[in-house]
């Protein structure tokens, strides 16, 4: 690690990791966890009305992400989850997954599935990265979910990305109301030969925040469904792993596509800035 860079809270003080019941997380000697979410793009090519990642503006040229790549895997980092924005919307995202493979590292990838280029299909392929593939429900569902046409693009690539050999799973963001789209997905899953399926249930951050009296789930719906998705994942054991993935409760480490580190809660106001990647050292003028 160069100690001119550590991973360091705004007081200079190193962060404590975020306490889970009954285990340690596993942590770098930098206080950085083993696998990281990395903002390609603050850019999209949806509008979500729950992004938690909403577009501000933020496109890091190529050079700035590979540099930012090989910092964090020369810093003890050895998954790279590639997300965003949209991480498939970036011309660099092909050649980042292959610098990863080339360090030793290994990738993933969030992606709405709205543009998956022969380009980036083979280089996912290449290097083996799990595909997590975002899909909220039925075409009128998951259109006016993410604010356009998308459901039979995102559906036709995800087919493309299974019958490449990639391993592509699907997450479902579950806002008020629409609980029904956990036993939607999960048959077209079943029907699609994709056996993990992770529910997301609504989380009022990014442009959730705005929305949240529209989408947030009162308790008690969020028990209900809770329940409803262990009841599913004990019925379809064995055909599909069923997840329930609530960041309201699992802190996320992130790097911005401005290059900040953070640590991720359910609201804006949790977060914990950790630091910065460094940028590259300035080069001599010339003379
Ligand atoms: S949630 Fe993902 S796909 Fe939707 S607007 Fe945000 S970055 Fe884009």
């Amino acid at each position: 690690m160069n100690p001119a860079h550590p991973v360091v809270t705004p007081t200079g003080r190193r962060p404590a990791p975020p306490r889970r019941a009954g285990r340690t997380p596993e942590r770098t000697r930098d206080g950085l966890p083993p696998m990281i979410c990395f903002r390609v793009t603050r850019y999209c090519n949806a509008r979500c009305g729950f992004c938690l990642a909403p577009p501000d503006g933020s496109h890091p040229p190529a050079d700035t992400l590979g540099q930012r790549v090989d910092w964090l895997l020369a810093h003890g980092v050895r998954t790279v989850h590639f997300c965003g924005g949209e991480p498939s919307i970036h011309p660099a995202l092909p050649q980042l997954l292959a610098q990863v493979q080339a360090r030793g590292g290994r990738s993933r990838l969030t992606t709405n599935g709205i543009a998956l280029s022969d380009a980036l299909l083979s280089a996912l392929r290449a290097t083996r990265t799990p595909v997590k593939v975002s899909l909220h429900g039925d075409r009128a569902q998951h259109d006016a979910i993410v604010g356009r046409a998308a459901f039979d693009r995102t559906t036709a690539n995800l087919h493309r990305l299974l019958a490449a050999g990639v391993p592509a799973s699907v997450q479902t963001t579950v806002v008020a109301g629409a609980a029904w789209v956990v036993d939607w997905v999960a048959a077209f899953c079943l029907d699609a030969g994709v056996r993990r399926l992770s529910i997301l249930p609504f989380i009022p951050r990014g442009s959730g925040y705005a929305r949240r009296d529209e989408y947030g789930l009162a308790p008690a719906e969020r028990r209900a469904l809770r329940e409803h998705v262990g009841t599913q994942r004990r019925a379809l054991n064995g055909r599909l792993e069923l997840r329930w993935l609530d960041f309201a409760t699992r802190p996320l480490h992130v790097v911005e596509a401005d290059g900040t580190l953070r640590l991720e809660g359910a609201s804006e106001g949790e977060d914990v800035l950790l630091g910065h990647v460094p940028p590259p050292p300035a080069r001599p003028a010339h003379a």
